[in-house]
């Protein structure tokens, strides 16, 4: 008689309300993001702690540098969740990488933040864009702007039970957001998909840009999905090889755009690699106003988790000021 096929354990997946802490994240920041008190990382910190330290517990796998700097700053005390990972020159970001295809689900992390300075040479390290890749690949969210790991943190903050904070409403206001849209050849099909199955999601959006065979495609749907509206749907620049992924960076400097949906194809080489970078190193320079999502899994985690935590608003408004 065959055995019964094993329970797969909680950790193996986004932890909900029921099982939330078995969350566990990598983190790691650039020396700008945590060499002043008002800096990206701490700033992160202290909003997150409540949640911390309340519905979520996660366990937290800091690098040597990012997790001395918490203790510095004196957040986090006595957190047993904080763990030291060894500092960058003795492995610690490598061990990260290896922690997101780690096939033990209480050892893999569910997302990696990575607070990125463009200009610190150590952004640019191997390590460093094989952590985002690995993440692509194993569809965990890799979140290199604050902006994205604010959202993050409160999305899963709501999914395990907590009231959303007022003070993230702004973050959630996409009728005053822009949204870029791109994706590589092999994943326009999922980008279609996409947008086809959540077009009032995206149709909330302000604006929207694309480059221009993404672009294209978008437009083309949309007026499958509304042929009675005027106009394209979709701003299409110019093509990503062609410069479309520098034209998205430059709205995004502007403060003209604040997401970035890039289904990225991680297992082919890119001639227009270097746009690529470009545009997630603009993401990184305006850290405070973007935040960027590169595989599906992950967008439709926060499409979803975006539905939940306006429900919850509509259940709990925000209490008037007294
Ligand atoms: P495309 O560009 O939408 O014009 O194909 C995407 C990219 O490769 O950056």
């Amino acid at each position: 008689m065959s055995s019964p096929p094993p329970t797969p354990s909680p950790c193996s997946r986004l932890p909900s309300r029921s099982d939330a802490p078995c969350l566990r994240i990598g983190l790691a920041a650039n020396r700008l993001h945590h060499d002043a008190p008002d800096a990206a990382l701490f700033r992160l910190i202290r909003e997150i702690e409540p949640a911390v330290r309340g519905p979520l517990r996660p366990t937290l796998l800091a690098v040597g540098r990012t997790h001395d700097a918490i203790r510095r700053e004196g957040l986090l005390e006595g957190y047993q969740g904080l763990v030291r990972y060894p500092y960058g020159r003795a492995g610690g970001l490598m061990r990260l990488v290896s922690r997101v295809v780690d096939p033990d689900p209480a050892g893999a992390i569910h997302a990696a933040i990575y607070l990125i300075d463009p200009v610190d040479p150590s952004s640019t390290f191997p390590e460093a864009v094989a952590l985002k890749r690995q993440c692509i690949i194993h569809a965990r969210p890799f979140l290199s702007t604050l902006l994205g790991a604010r959202e993050w943190f409160e999305l899963r903050a709501v999914a395990a039970g907590a009231a959303p904070n007022p003070a993230l409403d702004p973050v959630f206001d996409f009728g005053s957001q822009a949204i870029a849209l791109v994706a590589h050849d092999a994943r326009k099909a999922e980008m279609i998909e996409l947008v086809r199955a959540h077009f009032d999601f995206f149709d909330r959006f302000a604006m929207r840009v694309a480059t221009g065979t993404t672009g294209g495609l978008l437009n083309a749907l949309a007026r499958e999905l509304r042929p009675e509206r005027q106009g394209d749907w979709v701003r299409a620049l110019k093509s990503g090889p062609l410069g479309g992924d520098a034209q998205i960076a430059e709205l995004l400097l502007d403060g003209a755009c604040q997401r970035v949906l890039f289904l990225e194809d991680p297992h082919v080489a890119r001639q227009h690699e270097a746009d690529i970078q470009l545009l997630e190193r603009a993401a990184r320079t305006v850290t405070d106003q973007v935040a960027c999502y590169g595989d599906l899994v992950t967008a439709q985690a926060w499409i979803a988790d975006v539905g939940a935590r306006e429900a919850a608003r509509r259940s709990r408004p925000a209490k008037p000021p007294r």
